[in-house]
C-alpha cells in the first residue's frame, strides 16, 4: 500500500483529540473528536498491508480491514463505506465502542513497538464521513420477496440480523418495548461514548432500506409471542441480558443504593426526554462508590462525575490487571477525576441513624491460584476491613439471562445459566430447538460485546435466509 514501507516509522500513531477536562466533566458529549480528513489517511497509510491480517481474524465480523484503510487513505471514502458495511452492520458504533486493544487493534502486527494503525477511528472516519456526503445504502438492485421476519429486540443484534435480511428482499418488522432503537447502546451506553444523535441516524437509513420498527412495544405485553410464530416466516430473538447480578451485600437494598443499569438509563431519559420505567437519579455533591471493575462501572463513575458529584471512587475486588473493563476508558476515567481502589471485596453497606447509606464494608483481597479459566481469584485478607466513606453506592456487577415466561413456555432450550442454546453450527445458524426461532447476540453469549452481537445478529439472518430458502 504505502509507497514508503517505513511509514509506520515516520508516521507515529495518533488517537483523535480529546476534548478539555473542563467540557468532559460537565458535559455528556462524546470525548473524541473527529480526525481530520488528512489525519486519517495519514494514519490509514501507516498499515504495512501484512499480507497475513490478524487484525481481520480478531475482529468478530471479519471487516475488509486492509482494504478499506487504503481506500480510506486514497480518499475513496464512499468505496471504503460500501466495504465496510459488506460485513459489519453498525461500523460508526464499533468505531467508537469497540475496545479495539483487544480486538482489531490489539493484533494489528505494528502494536509490537511502533502502535497499531487507529483502526477503530478511521472505520467511524469513513462512516460518518459518507453520511455526510449523502451516502446511503443502495438496494436497488434487491429483488424482494413476500418473506417477513419478526425480530424482538432493537439493539445490536437485532438491528445486524434485520440489516442482513432486508439486503436479501426479506422484510424484518422489528418490534422493541424502548421508544428508540438500539439497545443498550442507547440505554445504556453513555452519551460521552457514543451520541444519541449516531442512533437516531441510523434509525432513518434502516427505515428508507425497509426495516420497519415497531417501537414502545413490549412482546408478551402488548403483543402475543404466538402471534408473532402465527404471522411471520420465522422469528429472531435478540432480547439481550437484563438480570443484574446480585453481591450478597448486608443492607443491599437500603435507599442509596442503586442498580447501574436503571442509574444510566435514568439518566440517558432525563438527558432526552424520554419515558422508560427508570427515574432519574442526581449524583451531584454527593460521595460516590461505585462497586465493579467493568465497561459497566466505568460509565457509572463518569455519569457520576459529569452529574457533579463530590468524589467519585470505583472500588474493585482484583488488581488493575485484571480488570475486564477497557484499558482505554479507565484511563478516561482517570483522567476525569475517578478514584481506583483496587483489590478491595465489598462486604456491606453501612447505615446512619436514619437507614441512609453512609459507606461500604470492603475487605482487602491478594489474588488467590488461577481458576478453571485462568483468572486468580480475589482472596480476603483476616483484619484487613475498613469502611469507604459513601452517601451513594452504585453496583456494578455485570447481568445474567433474564429469559421471559412466554419463551420457556415455547420449549426454547436454555443451557444452565439461562442463555438461549443456539449454535453457529446448528442445521441453519443461531436456530434454536424451536425450528422458527432463532436467537443471538448477549441472550445466547451471555453480556458481551456490542460486535458479537453484530456478528450473531448477521449470522443468524444467514442461517434464516437458508431455512426460508430465499
Ligand atoms: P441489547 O443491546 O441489550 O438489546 C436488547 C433489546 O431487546 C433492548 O432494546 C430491549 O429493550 C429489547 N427487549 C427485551 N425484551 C423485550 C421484549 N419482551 N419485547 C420487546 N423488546 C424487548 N459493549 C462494547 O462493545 N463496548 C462498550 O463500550 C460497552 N459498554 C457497555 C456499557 C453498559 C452500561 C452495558 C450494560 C453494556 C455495554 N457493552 C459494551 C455491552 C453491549 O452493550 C452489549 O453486549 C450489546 O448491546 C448486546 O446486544 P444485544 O442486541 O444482544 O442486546
Ligand atoms: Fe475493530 Fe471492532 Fe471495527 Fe472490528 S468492528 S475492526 S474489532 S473496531
Amino acid at each position: 500500500m504505502a509507497q514508503n514501507v517505513y511509514q509506520f516509522i515516520d508516521v507515529k500513531r495518533i488517537d483523535p483529540p480529546k476534548r478539555s477536562l473542563t467540557e468532559r466533566t460537565i458535559e455528556f458529549v462524546e470525548i473524541y473528536q473527529p480526525l481530520s480528513a488528512t489525519q486519517a489517511a495519514g494514519q490509514a497509510d501507516r498499515c504495512l498491508d501484512c499480507g497475513n491480517p490478524y487484525c481481520e481474524w480478531k475482529c468478530p465480523v471479519h471487516n475488509y480491514i486492509p482494504q478499506w484503510l487504503k481506500l480510506a487513505n486514497e480518499g475513496r471514502i464512499v468505496e471504503a463505506a460500501e466495504l465496510s458495511h459488506k460485513t459489519n452492520s453498525l461500523p460508526e458504533v464499533c468505531g467508537r465502542v469497540c475496545p479495539q486493544d483487544r480486538l482489531c487493534e490489539g493484533a494489528c502486527t505494528l502494536n509490537e513497538g511502533f502502535g497499531a494503525v487507529t483502526i477503530g477511528s478511521i472505520e467511524k472516519y469513513i462512516t460518518d464521513k459518507a453520511f455526510e456526503m449523502g451516502w446511503r445504502p443502495d438496494l436497488s438492485a434487491v429483488v424482494k420477496t413476500d418473506r417477513k421476519v419478526a425480530v424482538v429486540g432493537a439493539g445490536p443484534a437485532g438491528l445486524a440480523c434485520a440489516d442482513v435480511l432486508v439486503r436479501n428482499g426479506v422484510t424484518p418488522v422489528v418490534f422493541d418495548r424502548y421508544p428508540e432503537i438500539g439497545g443498550l447502546l442507547t440505554f445504556g451506553i453513555p452519551p460521552f461514548k457514543l451520541e444519541k444523535d449516531v442512533l437516531k441516524l441510523r434509525r432513518q437509513i434502516f427505515s428508507e432500506m425497509g426495516i420497519e420498527f415497531r417501537l414502545n412495544t413490549t412482546v408478551g405485553v402488548d403483543v402475543s409471542f404466538d402471534s408473532l410464530l402465527e404471522e411471520y416466516d420465522a422469528v429472531f430473538l435478540a432480547l439481550g441480558t437484563y438480570t443484574p447480578m446480585k453481591g450478597g451485600l448486608v443492607n443491599e437494598e437500603a435507599p442509596g443504593v442503586y442498580e447501574a443499569l436503571p442509574f444510566l438509563i435514568g439518566n440517558v431519559n432525563n438527558l432526552m426526554g424520554w419515558q422508560t420505567e427508570h427515574p432519574f437519579v442526581s449524583m451531584a455533591d454527593k460521595t460516590v462508590v461505585v462497586l465493579g471493575g467493568g465497561d459497566t462501572a466505568m460509565d457509572c463513575v463518569r455519569t457520576s462525575i459529569r452529574q457533579g458529584a463530590a468524589k467519585v471512587s470505583c472500588a474493585y475486588r482484583r488488581d488493575e490487571a485484571n480488570m475486564p473493563g477497557s484499558r482505554k476508558e479507565v484511563q478516561n476515567a482517570r483522567e476525569e477525576g475517578v478514584e481506583f481502589l483496587f483489590n478491595l471485596q465489598p462486604l456491606g453497606i453501612e447505615l446512619n441513624d436514619a437507614g441512609q447509606v453512609c459507606g461500604v464494608r470492603v475487605v482487602t483481597t491478594e489474588l488467590g491460584a488461577p481458576d478453571a479459566k485462568g483468572r486468580r481469584s480475589p482472596q480476603p485478607v483476616p483484619g484487613s476491613e475498613q469502611v469507604l466513606p459513601a452517601d451513594a453506592v452504585i453496583i456494578a456487577f455485570g447481568f445474567q439471562p433474564s429469559p421471559p415466561k412466554w419463551l420457556i413456555d415455547q420449549g426454547v432450550a436454555l443451557d444452565s445459566k439461562g442463555r438461549v442454546l443456539a449454535s453457529e453450527q446448528s442445521p441453519y445458524a443461531l436456530q434454536t430447538n424451536q425450528q422458527k426461532i432463532f436467537a443471538g447476540g448477549d441472550m445466547v453469549l451471555g453480556s458481551d460485546l456490542v460486535v458479537t452481537a453484530i456478528a450473531q445478529g448477521r449470522k443468524a439472518a444467514e442461517g434464516i435466509l437458508d431455512y426460508l430458502q430465499v
